[in-house]
């Protein structure tokens, strides 16, 4: 793989200035595994010098800024970015391999979060607390400081947003490390930043490796709070390397969640809706819908219309705007045909693929999407997150089965449940151990305004809707005496 004298070479953004590094990393084209271009290897040096800038810019015009302009200033960046979407797509899926489509409408959600978080910038207020005669007792809610934030691959600007947006609302300077295979929408997005007026300092990127600049990030003492997504044996190193700092942690992990099918749900709109969540980034979705739980007796009628619609799905390079482009990387299309091999190894039958388009590069990371079978609950398939477009099939005899099985891996982000029985749509609602549940829809169509997060080996802590500003704020208590 040689890269191309015009492959450009990009920098990060600290502090106000681009800048470059003595080493770079391969950007690499998910269609062709051609090298396109170079981003900078960031790291403990590049981290301090985003931390340091990130307190300059606290200590100067970003920390001086009341909240409306702050306020302003967000919504100025989501104005641009709206205007650059087709842009923003165009880098986004060439980088990640999402068809286009998928890319715009990401562009879209990120505009969103600096739209509502724009706007919330001013309305975060404490609170009077009666107390003793001769008392005021308020509460204030104060940037942290410099908030860190460790993003993965699968949504780079749509993670960017969610994570970033509310902290720089609530005032705090900003350090992202984008991640590694996937930077370039980050990059864009910090001149827009700069476009728009943000105080140098308030905003950096620092590329590079998740263990150089992303273990630097997680351990600098200057850090107030990190904000990880990503899978879950990181997070654990990241809370880890934060907690010897007492800096607390938001972590976003990965999932293995459930669509529960009852007979009596909207079976046509269901099976639209799993395929879709299923398929959609090539299933590389951490809060995609990867076990279908269906109600015995309709188990093979459900599967047949589900494996007509796999099907159907085709596979093309990203700017072909199928269903599915490739996966992101080496790595990842191999982790699925392990998964895929060890199902034909356990005889696990393979009822439906998708179809891949004729004219793809031979060396891009294309999977056909793939509808799996009778698969049993504590199968490796039904427990671990393949992080692909396989969806696994599992027969349920009942309410009590269906429950136990939603609740039976390490994972606990979302949960869907399609019934026309709302007593049972909300029975189940409260029972399974997730962050969010969908009766007879699935993701709400991302909502910037819903609060998301998981429990058990999915995470903890908040992020979208105004829950979030919360985690990014240090609420200080004010007591003042005084005569009566
Ligand atoms: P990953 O954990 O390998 O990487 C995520 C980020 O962490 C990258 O920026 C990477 O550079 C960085 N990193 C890697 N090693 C590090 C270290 N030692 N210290 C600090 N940072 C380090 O995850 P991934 O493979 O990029 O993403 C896939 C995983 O993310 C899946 O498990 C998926 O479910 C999860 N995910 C979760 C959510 C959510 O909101 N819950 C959203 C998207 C993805």
């Amino acid at each position: 793989m040689n890269q191309t004298a015009t492959a450009p070479a990009h920098r990060l953004y600290i502090g106000g200035e681009w800048r470059t590094t003595s080493q770079t990393l391969p950007v690499i084209d998910p269609a062709s595994g051609a090298v396109v271009g170079s981003i900078p290897r960031g790291g403990a040096a590049e981290i301090d010098a985003a931390v340091r800038a990130g307190e300059a810019a606290r200590a100067g015009a970003w920390g001086a800024m009341d909240a409306t302009s702050r306020g302003r200033l967000l919504l100025r960046l989501a104005e641009l970015i709206r205007r650059d979407v087709d842009l923003l797509a165009r880098i986004e899926s060439a980088d990640v391999g999402k068809p286009l489509g998928q890319a715009r409408a990401d562009g879209v959600v990120l505009a969103r979060y600096f739209e509502y978080y724009g706007g919330a910038a001013d309305k975060v207020h404490g609170e009077t607390i009666p107390f003793q005669q001769g008392y005021t007792v308020l509460t204030v809610y104060e940037p942290i400081g410099v908030t860190g934030h460790i993003i993965p691959w699968n949504y780079p600007m749509q993670m960017m947003g969610r994570s970033v947006a509310p902290a720089l609302a609530m005032g705090n300077a900003v350090v992202l490390k984008p991640a590694e295979d996937t930077s370039l929408s980050a990059l864009h997005v910090a001149r827009l930043a700069e476009e728009a007026g943000f105080p140098a300092g308030s905003f950096n990127v620092v590329t590079g490796l998740g263990e150089e600049a992303g273990a630097a990030l997680s351990a600098h003492r200057g850090i107030g709070h990190v904000s990880f997504t990503g899978s879950p044996e990181v997070g654990a190193l990241v809370q880890a390397a934060a907690g010897r700092n007492s800096v607390p942690v938001t972590l976003e992990l990965g999932g293995k969640s459930p669509q529960i099918v009852f007979a009596d749900a909207p079976l046509e709109e269901a099976a639209a809706t799993i395929t879709r969540g299923i398929s959609q980034n090539s299933g590389q979705t951490c809060s995609a819908g990867s076990r279908v739980l269906i109600e015995d007796r309709i188990y093979d009628s459900f599967t047949s219309n589900l494996a007509g619609r796999f099907r159907a799905l085709r596979v093309g390079a990203p700017d072909q705007d199928l269903d599915c482009g490739p996966v992101v990387n080496a790595g990842q299309k191999q982790r699925i045909e392990r998964y895929l091999e060890l199902a034909r190894r356990d005889g696990l039958p393979i009822l439906a693929e998708g179809g891949l388009a004729g004219n793809v590069a031979a060396g891009g990371y294309y999977v056909k999407p793939t509808l799996i079978g009778e698969v049993p609950p504590d199968h490796p398939l039904a427990q671990e997150e393949i992080f692909g477009p396989v969806l696994v099939a599992i027969r349920v005899r009942d309410e009590a089965e269906a429950l136990r099985v939603a609740n039976g891996t390490a994972y606990g982000l979302v949960a869907g449940v399609w019934t026309a029985d709302i007593a049972r749509g909300l029975r189940l609602a409260h029972a399974i151990s997730v962050g969010q549940v969908f009766v007879n829809n699935y993701g709400a169509a991302g909502g910037v305004e819903l609060p998301f997060g998981g429990t058990k080996r999915s995470g903890h802590g908040r992020e979208k809707g105004f829950e979030a500003l919360y985690g990014f704020a240090a609420l200080k208590t004010i007591a003042i005496k005084h005569a009566n």
